[in-house]
């Protein structure tokens, strides 16, 4: 398996040799930010909106402010080297920047490129569609910004609460799952945006809710807006999720994924809106 690692100032790695120092906070604590990209042809897409965002969670987790033009380049260095190396398809590229060595308060920050194939489950997701399960987010917060400590709207290397959800929602059966606050609020999955179809119009939830702004929704929105498809933010509820003409979660890799099966209940399928292709579009 090709694994391509860069650093932060685009280096190109030695995929075999260690990286990180025992005490980096992204190791002990998961003290940072990540982006996950779709390479596809060579480049990687989407790449503007990933590096506001990963600026835009290091702001919030009061990290000194990336190199950004320098994590640009690097993610083209990384992206070429993904298909020197001789591989032909789709790769996942990863960003990581954590707070650093425990020791070195202060110090320098730990940034990090990785590039590596897809993830087996993908071709799966984006034919087939998922079976989902709903899972209690254990709060009850009608906005983000009261709790910023819950860090719900940074894409934070503290994910393991988000992989405990996704094996809980495989011990049931479900190849993902959707979150919901405790008085029935849609908010997202452990890695993927929740959009539906309603009659013409695309709907998401509210992103003043605890949950990440996804590029992969956006891009969606603006490119289905192009198209005069109305789109709308707000609160949808679990009776919105199994009324929707379409569901789908949406994510940088996976791309679309529709989901077929919501609870053990097969869903309906009448939206006329190709979400996909909506995205493809997006993404050429
Ligand atoms: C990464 C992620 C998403 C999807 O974001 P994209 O930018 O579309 O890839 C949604 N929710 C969570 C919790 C995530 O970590």
């Amino acid at each position: 398996m090709a694994l391509i690692v860069v650093s932060g100032d685009g280096r190109v790695l030695d995929p075999d040799r260690p990286l990180l120092f025992a005490d980096d906070l992204a190791a002990l604590r998961g003290d940072g930010v990540f982006e996950t990209l779709l390479v596809r042809n060579g480049r990687a897409r989407l790449v503007d909106a990933h590096l506001d965002r990963l600026v835009r969670g290091a702001a919030d987790l009061a990290l000194p402010a990336p190199d950004r033009a320098a994590l640009q380049r690097a993610v083209e260095i990384a992206a070429r080297a993904w298909v020197a190396s001789g591989e032909a398809g789709e790769a996942m590229l990863r960003i990581a920047y954590s707070r650093g060595r425990e020791s070195a308060p202060g110090g320098p920050r730990t940034c990090y490129l990785t590039v590596g194939p897809v993830p087996g489950r993908v071709a799966r997701a984006r034919r087939e569609g998922v079976s989902v399960v709903t899972l209690d987010r254990g709060y009850d917060l009608p906005s983000a910004a009261r709790a910023p400590w819950l860090l719900a709207g940074i894409k934070s290397l503290a994910y393991a609460g988000n992989t405990a959800a996704l094996r809980q929602a495989a011990a049931r059966g479900a190849d993902d799952a959707i979150f919901l606050a405790g008085d029935g609020t849609v908010l997202e999955g452990p890695r993927g945006s929740v959009v539906i179809a309603r009659g013409a119009t695309l709907l998401t939830p509210s992103p003043t809710l605890p949950i990440l702004p996804g590029t992969t929704v956006a891009a969606v929105f603006a490119q289905a807006r192009a198209a005069g498809i109305p789109t709308r933010e707000r609160r949808l509820t679990l009776d919105d999720l199994q009324a929707a003409d379409g569901l789908w979660l949406l994510s940088s890799v996976t791309l679309a994924a529709r989901v077929h099966t919501l609870d053990g209940t097969v869903l309906g399928a009448s939206s006329c809106i190709d979400v996909p292709a909506l995205l493809e579009a997006a993404l050429a």
